[in-house]
């Protein structure tokens, strides 16, 4: 089944995401958007100077599990999607939520295993003793797109570095959650918890949420695994907000 779909894949034209030309041989993206992809990872925050994989800014409580130093895996800066700007980044991960594209979901989970595995390597991490798993779509959002987009980028990941993957955590609907409209009731995405302490107990795990903005999801997400018995937790994600000069000063 599995290799019906790669030789069909093989064959079939594939099509940019972006911009609807024909993609690359061996890749997600057509040649024209993969330079502004790469020109776009190259970007630096406007607070510390560093790129997105290494800056820190407005994450303090965020984890407390570093790998190699590091505090947790993100490709690119996310800043907010903007119909006339030329940026790519953004627009990939608006059809990545949308609608499954195997070839975006992949093209993404290359990237971050890309970032992940010499970590973990430098750090004598052993894959398949962490668990890769995620924060679940709410409920309002997987009744509208009708999947969820971190459990496909999660089982993308798995093949490509040898991290099983489990769902651990589920959303408990609140109690307003019933009056709400439908968009409203996507907003309110209630909280997490881990239903079976046996998959967490003990557990080293990997944690992927799509975008970090505020890090709240994460820090949630984080705090129940760890109240469930989670050795470590180490967030990844395709991108993150970037913090603007004069919320600086808030701090
Ligand atoms: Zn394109
Ligand atoms: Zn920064």
């Amino acid at each position: 089944m599995g290799k019906l779909r790669s030789l069909v894949s093989f064959f079939l034209p594939q099509f940019c995401p972006v911009c609807g030309k024909r993609s690359m041989k061996d890749g997600a993206l057509c040649e024209d958007c993969f330079r502004k992809y790469s020109r776009e990872q190259k970007e630096t925050c406007a607070v510390c100077g560093k790129r997105a994989g290494d800056c820190l800014c407005g994450t303090a409580h965020l984890s407390r599990t570093f790998i190699s130093g590091k505090k947790f895996v993100a490709v690119n800066f996310y800043r907010g999607y903007d119909k006339s700007s030329d940026r790519v980044t953004e627009r990939m991960i608006g059809k990545f939520k949308k609608k499954y594209d195997r070839a975006l979901t992949d093209f993404f989970a290359r990237e971050i295993s890309g970032r992940l595995l010499p970590l973990m390597s430098e750090a004598g991490e052993v894959p398949g003793e962490w668990t890769l798993t995620y924060p679940p779509r709410s409920p309002g959002n997987l009744a509208k797109y009708g999947f969820d987009q971190s459990e496909a980028a999660v089982r993308s990941i798995s093949r490509y570095t040898g991290i099983p993957w489990k769902k651990t955590l589920f959303r408990v609907e609140s109690g307003e959650q019933k009056g709400l409209g439908r968009a409203d009731r996507a907003e309110n995405a209630g909280s997490l918890r881990v239903l079976r302490r046996a998959d967490t107990e003990g557990k080293k795990i990997i944690l992927f949420d799509d975008v970090i903005t505020t890090g709240a999801t994460v820090a949630a997400a984080t705090d129940e695994l760890i109240r469930r018995g989670a050795e470590a937790v180490f967030p990844v994600c395709i991108a993150r907000t970037q913090t603007k000069k004069k919320e600086r000063q808030k701090r």
